[in-house]
C-alpha cells in the first residue's frame, strides 16, 4: 500500500507552481490561493528577493513609516501562507516547459508537474566585483538609486556608470545629494541622448571619465567614505570622497532555466504578450523583474504578480485540462488537486 501511495504522490499534478520568492511570486502566490488553487512556490533558497538585501523600503505605499525589505518579505510570504500557500525553499535545477499541456519542475531528480507555471524569478543586479562593494552594501553603496537616494541628503554622491540606469538614478538622487559625480570608464555614454541630456541640466551633476572604480573604502564608522578610482588610460590612481555610491551599470534577468522553453529578447529579459503575463506558450505566464526592463520595483513587480495570478486562474477556467492531467502512460489515474 505505502509503495502505491508513493507512486500516486509523484503524479499528483498541481494547478499553478510559482518559481520566484519575491514580491511578484508572492504576491502571485497570495491571489491564486485565495482563488483555492493552492499553489506551490519554489522560493528558492535565499527567499526574498532582492529585498533581502535591502534595508530601509520607504517607497511601498501602505508603510508610512517605512519597512526594512526583509521584514516586508516575510510579512509578504506570512500572508500567501495564510491561504494555503506550500513552499518548497530550494532553487529549481530546470523545467520543461510545454504549451498548453504538463509543466515540470525539477530539484534534482524530483520531478513536480502542474498545468499552469508562474515564472517570478526576478533580476539582480549587475556589480562591479571590486573590493569593499558587498562589504558596504547597505552602508553606503547601493545598487537602487529610487530605493536609496534620499538617504544622501545634503551629501556628495557617485553614481557608476554610463547607460540608461545611471542616467535615470542621477537624476533623482541629484534632487537630495549636494553634488553628484557620474563615473563613466569611457569617455562615450552608452545612455541615450535624452536620458544623458536630462542628466546634464542638472546644476549639481558632473561627469568624471574615463574612470574605472577600484575599490570602496570605509571610514572609522564603518560606512563609505571614499571610492579609489583608476584613470583608464594613464592609470593613475586618485581617491573621491562620497557619502554614498550608486552602482548602475545594469540588471541581469534571472531566466537561465527558461532560455530557449520560452521566448526571451536580446538581454534574456521573458516576453510577455503585451498587457498580460501570457509568454509565446500556454499556461505559462511570467511576471515581475524577470519580463521587466524598466520599472523594477517591488511594488510594480507585486502588481505584475497579481496580473499573473488572474492570467492563471482564466487559463484554468477556460482551457480544457491537459490529456496527461487525467491518465498517465500505464494508464494510472493521476491525483487531481482542487479546481481540476
Ligand atoms: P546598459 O545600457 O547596459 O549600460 C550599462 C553601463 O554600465 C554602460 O555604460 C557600461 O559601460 C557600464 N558598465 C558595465 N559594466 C561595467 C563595469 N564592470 N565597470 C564600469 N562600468 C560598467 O544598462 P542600463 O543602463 O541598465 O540599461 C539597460 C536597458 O534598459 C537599456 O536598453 C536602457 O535603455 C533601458 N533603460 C531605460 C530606462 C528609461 O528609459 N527610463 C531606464 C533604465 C534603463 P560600457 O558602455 O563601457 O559598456
Amino acid at each position: 500500500m505505502a509503495k502505491m501511495a508513493d507512486m500516486t504522490e509523484n503524479k499528483k499534478v498541481e494547478n499553478v507552481i510559482i518559481i520566484g520568492g519575491g514580491p511578484a511570486g508572492y504576491t502571485a502566490a497570495l491571489y491564486t490561493a485565495r482563488a483555492n488553487l493552492e499553489p506551490l512556490v519554489f522560493e528558492g533558497f535565499q527567499w526574498g528577493g532582492q529585498l533581502q538585501n535591502t534595508t530601509d523600503v520607504e517607497n511601498y505605499p501602505g508603510y508610512p513609516e517605512g519597512i526594512m525589505g526583509p521584514e516586508m518579505m516575510a510579512q509578504f510570504r506570512a500572508q500567501a501562507e495564510r491561504f494555503g500557500t506550500r513552499f518548497v525553499s530550494d532553487d529549481v535545477d530546470r523545467v520543461e516547459l510545454t504549451d498548453g499541456g504538463i509543466q515540470k519542475v525539477f530539484l534534482g531528480e524530483e520531478e513536480h508537474r502542474a498545468k499552469t507555471i508562474i515564472l517570478a524569478m526576478g533580476a539582480e543586479p549587475k556589480r562591479l566585483g571590486i573590493p569593499g562593494e558587498m562589504e558596504l552594501g547597505g552602508r553606503g553603496v547601493s545598487t537602487c538609486g529610487v530605493c536609496d537616494g534620499a538617504f544622501f541628503k545634503d551629501q556628495p554622491v557617485i553614481v557608476i556608470g554610463g547607460g540608461d540606469s545611471a542616467m535615470e538614478d542621477s537624476i533623482f538622487i541629484s534632487k537630495y545629494a549636494s553634488r553628484l559625480t557620474i563615473l563613466n570608464r569611457r569617455e562615450e555614454f552608452r545612455a541615450s541622448k535624452i536620458m544623458f541630456d536630462r542628466a546634464r541640466e542638472q546644476e549639481n551633476i558632473e561627469l568624471k571619465t574615463p574612470f574605472v572604480p577600484e575599490e570602496f573604502l570605509a571610514g572609522e564608522d564603518g560606512k563609505l567614505a571614499k571610492i579609489r578610482v583608476r584613470h583608464a588610460e594613464s592609470g593613475e590612481s586618485e581617491e573621491i570622497e562620497t557619502g554614498g555610491a550608486f552602482v548602475a551599470i545594469g540588471h541581469t534577468p534571472k531566466s537561465e532555466i527558461v532560455v530557449g522553453q520560452v521566448d526571451t529578447d536580446e538581454d534574456g529579459y521573458i516576453v510577455t504578450e503585451a498587457g498580460s503575463t501570457r509568454t509565446n506558450r500556454a499556461g505559462v505566464l511570467a511576471v515581475g523583474d524577470v519580463v521587466d526592463h524598466t520599472y523594477r520595483q517591488a511594488v510594480t513587480a507585486a502588481g505584475t504578480g497579481c496580473m499573473g495570478a488572474l492570467d492563471a486562474e482564466r487559463y484554468l477556467r477556460d482551457s480544457p485540462p491537459p490529456v496527461e492531467a487525467h491518465w498517465f502512460p500505464g494508464g494510472e489515474p493521476a491525483e487531481m488537486t482542487a479546481g481540476s
